[in-house]
């Protein structure tokens, strides 16, 4: 099989074979709709057993692909290297609910029945895999469409509507609320206002949906091209206030006196934003949306000086780790987006104070392999309207990017450590392991970050000699006492 028609005529001489009706269904086909011609995931509805006929397929290419079952919902994925595709085939469904949960009760049902069960009428069309054996083409795709909610329609006017109504819509299965949103983000499609005043009625659901697939669709709301989309439908159903209150408690503006202070949460939209134009990685992404979080709990206004956020990159920090619990970041994304906003007022607090080489050098040393991308967060945070000012402070970043260059090339700062390493202390002083050792190695290190010598192991073996009698003797009259 070379061409994903190929694969097209197999399903479909196997569901002759098996006597079964195949549909292609859901986002392959919205997307051949919309122009899109890259979709790798194939979507199969099988008026029967999905697994069964997935097993059939299986055999009818000689098994070339890898076949993974989920008996729990009657279907099957297919993966196949080349061409790259994923099909799911799925046994057409009813779905029935209860309240705690979104797994529902499932039975066999016709092609109209389970049509009707999916989220939105532009993911709701199917046409029969026979279509899909040639090259197809938006005309013969239209005339066999199954489009029994008026998805074409909804497709051209870019709108999202629930197939049936939408307060059970999203009752029954809460993600769909979150698909809602990402969708629209995705597309660039509206959310009808029935379905959004029905997203708002039906916000507390989404208590029942696991913190993995609250992640997993926030993640793909970060990387569309403009993320605020989305992020505002969260904030104006007030899903926001649901999945993340941390970050909707930054909404709003304070007056004092006739001082004002930004709205955070505008802010902060801008910056995830201001980041996505300068980076696909949807974590850092993630860090513009939360590196502000500490500012509501540290605000406080002080006559003479204004509004101010003392410590609100600590208090961020901690805030963060309640997020990434509940929605069960990895603790590999969790460090790294809690250093980020840890640090992120650094390199403003740097360019403040003048950016000296020791300064420069700490940085590098504190941040490791996360620099660029706090320049990156650093530059997404300028956010004033003023020009002049934007262009001010991003030229305060070229500054301090160019001079993270020049001092890394200068004094060698990767994986830094004091060149002379703690082995070769121990031999020189007679020392077992134990504190002084490290105390020894930190002051080399220090004195390398503070400038006073090179980072070069002569001068730190000079230094060493100059330092070791104080340690040493501090060591003991500590045994003594
Ligand atoms: P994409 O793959 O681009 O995210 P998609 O529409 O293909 O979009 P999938 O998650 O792959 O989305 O689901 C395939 C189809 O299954 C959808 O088009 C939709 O018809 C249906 N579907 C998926 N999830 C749900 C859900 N939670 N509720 C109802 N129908 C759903
Ligand atoms: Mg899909």
């Amino acid at each position: 099989m070379k061409t994903v028609e190929d694969v097209f005529k197999k399903i479909h001489k196997a569901a002759k074979q098996e006597k079964v009706e195949v549909y292609v269904v859901g986002g392959y086909i919205r997307d051949i709709l919309l122009g899109k011609k890259d979709t790798k995931d194939i979507d199969c509805m099988v008026v029967g057993s999905g697994i069964n006929f997935a097993r059939s397929f299986d055999v009818a290419v000689d098994k070339v692909g890898s076949l993974i079952e989920f008996p729990d919902f009657d279907t099957a994925r297919y993966i196949i290297e080349t061409p790259n595709i994923m099909i799911e085939f799925a046994g057409a469904r009813a779905e029935a609910y209860d309240q705690k949960s979104r797994k529902p009760k499932v039975a066999e049902a016709t092609l109209e029945q389970d049509l009707s069960r999916r989220d939105f009428t532009v993911n709701a069309m199917a046409a029969s895999v026979e279509v899909f054996t040639k090259k197809v083409t938006l005309v013969a795709l239209k005339k066999k469409l199954v489009d029994l909610f008026e998805g074409s329609k909804d497709l051209k006017n870019k709108l999202l509507r629930t197939p049936l109504d939408p307060d059970s819509t999203f009752s029954d299965d809460p993600l769909r609320m979150l698909r809602a949103i990402r969708f629209a983000g995705q597309l660039d499609f509206s959310i009808t206002p029935e379905a959004m005043e029905s997203i708002h009625r039906n916000r507390g659901r989404i208590k029942i949906i696991s913190g993995e697939r609250v992640q997993e669709e926030l993640l793909k709301m970060l990387a569309t091209k403009k993320p605020s989309v989305s992020l505002t439908l969260l904030y104006q159903t007030k899903l926001l206030d649901e999945i993340l209150p941390e970050v909707s408690a930054l909404k709003g503006v304070e007056e004092v006196f006739g001082h004002q202070h930004k709205d955070n949460l505008v802010h902060s939209f801008l910056v995830v934003d201001n980041i996505a134009e300068q980076s696909e990685d949807v974590w850092l992404r993630l860090t513009g949306l939360f590196h502000d979080i500490g500012k509501t709990g540290t605000k406080k206004f002080v006559p003479m000086i204004g509004w101010t956020f003392h410590g609100h990159e600590h208090l961020g920090k901690k805030l963060f780790y309640g997020i990434a619990k509940r929605l069960k970041f990895s603790r590999e994304r969790t460090d790294y987006i809690a250093k980020l906003i840890r640090w992120h007022l650094q390199p403003i607090s740097l360019m403040d104070d003048g950016i000296t080489d020791s300064a420069v050098r700490r940085l590098i040393v504190t941040m490791g392999e996360l620099i660029g991308d706090l320049l990156i967060l650093g530059r997404g945070d300028i956010t004033t309207g003023n020009p002049n000012k934007k262009e001010r402070r991003l030229k305060n970043y070229d500054n301090l990017a160019k001079k993270i260059v020049e001092v890394m090339d200068k004094d060698k700062l990767r994986n830094f450590q004091s060149p002379l390493r703690g082995d070769e202390i121990m031999s020189l002083c007679g020392l077992k392991p134990g504190p002084t050792v490290g105390k020894i190695k930190s002051a080399i290190e220090e004195a390398i970050l503070d400038g006073i010598i090179p980072n070069e192991y002569e001068a730190s073996r000079e230094y060493f000699g100059k330092i070791k009698d104080q340690y040493l003797k501090l060591a003991l009259d500590w045994e003594k006492a």
